[in-house]
């Protein structure tokens, strides 16, 4: 799909037309969100529902009640993920429309980080299915399993096995070192069929992800929906910094060679890249540790990992190229040795901007200001891309926290972006069902 093809649609959206007053049952959806909220609520707060964890299952039985009593048709497949659609054959065979986001969380999360995103795609199929709306291209509802990988360390589990992107799934193991089969099996997979997980190229017509922002841009512009032009990619940088540990009283300032020092400026070049210097949109010095960190010794050694972030693929390695001269800079001016090594590195994606102007069309017509703007953190929806064109659509995040029990949105913001999901899903049927359009297994 391009910008062309978007233009190509023209003005006749009959789906979206035929059902522009169609809303969703916003007090169900927040009673939903409650319900599931109570699943994993954890005593110290907020939620813990780790994925592939007892409570992540008992999230699984939630959602299979939920869709059950909607008349819909669920299935889970071997690396757990969970499927909704309506009953009956396809009313056009060929690729789907992927709807859905995640139900497990990290320690003591929130209720709606990836939570939101299911529920709604539950409540806009159910909605569909009550009005009896056709679809040329078929919804499907999809509950990823072991989205943030916080007790079995695979993160985007379920999203990666559903691309045939897992790799050395059967490897994988909690903390304790118990394997992903015997959770898997416990959540109704099957560790053995792993590869029937996998969905053929041409099978996905697009993805769409509802999410919390996690982050504050939105409520501090005042703007309730967010269009998500790209996830950003990120590479990690191990240095070690290596000078001479020396008596902190007998040796001379200028005879130093202070590791923590030359650490500490490439601490602050670390920010001033992102911060001052515009070079990428976010660059963070997470970890570090100093040796011998006592009091009385000049630091022989330092190590620390800084991370640089940005949606374009040029800026970030630029990010990256500006961050290792710094360091160069710091070795040369402090007499340390500074190694510098790529600890990680992941692409950033973009989504596909016709689903980013269906997006925008839904806002429009529901009378809802929308932005566009990255997403910052990471994303089933990076994994799907891999596969099919993605869009995404942000609610605010109050005071931007998320990962924590004080994650929160108000309620009349999740229901409109329900909405926005229920007509983007409606507007994007023309785009989709176009002959030629990567709607079609050829395209
Ligand atoms: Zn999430």
């Amino acid at each position: 799909m391009t910008q062309s093809d978007l233009k190509a649609r023209g003005a006749g959206n009959a789906v979206l037309e035929r059902h522009a007053g169609l809303r969703i049952d916003g007090a169900r959806m927040i009673e939903e969100l409650e319900l599931l909220g109570e699943i994993g609520a954890d005593p110290a707060g907020g939620v813990t529902r780790l994925g592939l964890s007892a409570q992540e299952n008992a999230a699984r039985d939630f959602l299979r009640d939920r869709c059950g009593a909607a008349g819909l048709h669920v299935e889970t497949d071997p690396a757990g993920n969970l499927f909704a659609r309506r009953p009956g054959p396809p009313r056009a065979p060929g690729p789907v429309l992927l709807v859905g986001s995640h139900m497990d969380t990290v320690v003591q999360g929130g209720r709606l980080d990836g939570a939101y995103g299911v529920i709604a795609a539950l409540e806009v199929l159910r909605v569909l299915h009550e009005h009896r709306v056709d679809l040329p291209v078929e919804m499907v509802v999809v509950a990823f399993a072991n989205e943030e990988g916080a007790l079995i360390q695979a993160p985007f589990w379920g999203s990666r096995a559903l691309c045939g992107s897992l790799e050395n799934p059967l490897d994988a193991t909690d903390r304790a070192g118990r394997p992903v089969s015997a959770y898997l099996t416990e959540s109704g997979g099957t560790p053995e069929r792993l590869a029937d997980a996998v969905w053929p190229p041409g099978s996905v017509a697009a993805f769409l992800e509802l999410h919390i922002e996690q982050g504050p841009s939105l409520e501090r512009h005042g703007v309730p929906v967010g269009v998500v032009e790209g996830i950003v990619g990120r590479t990690i940088l191990d240095i070690d910094v290596t000078g001479e540990a020396q008596h902190a009283g007998t040796t001379p300032m200028p005879d130093r060679r202070d590791a923590l020092v030359a650490a500490a400026e490439i601490v602050l070049a670390t920010r001033r890249i992102a911060a001052e210097d515009g070079v990428c949109t976010t660059a963070t010095t997470g970890y570090l540790t100093a040796t011998p960190n006592v009091t009385n010794t000049v630091p022989g050694e330092v190590r620390l990992s800084a991370e640089v972030r940005d949606t374009d693929p040029v800026r970030l390695a630029r990010g990256e190229a500006v961050l290792r001269e710094q360091c160069a800079r710091v070795a040369a001016a402090s007499g340390c040795r500074i190694g510098v090594r790529a600890a990680m590195r992941s692409r950033p994606v973009s989504t596909a901007p016709p689903l980013r102007g269906v997006i925008r069309e839904a806002a429009d017509l529901l009378g809802l200001k929308h932005r566009t703007m990255p997403s910052g953190a990471g994303h089933d929806a990076q994994i799907v891309a891999q596969l099919a064109p993605i869009g995404m659509i942000f609610v605010p995040s109050s005071r931007g926290v998320s990962h924590a029990p004080g994650e929160d949105t108000l309620p009349g913001d999740l229901v409109n972006g329900a909405n926005v999901l229920l007509h983007t899903v409606l507007g994007a049927q023309a785009e989709l069902g176009r002959p030629g359009g990567h709607g079609s297994p050829s395209g």
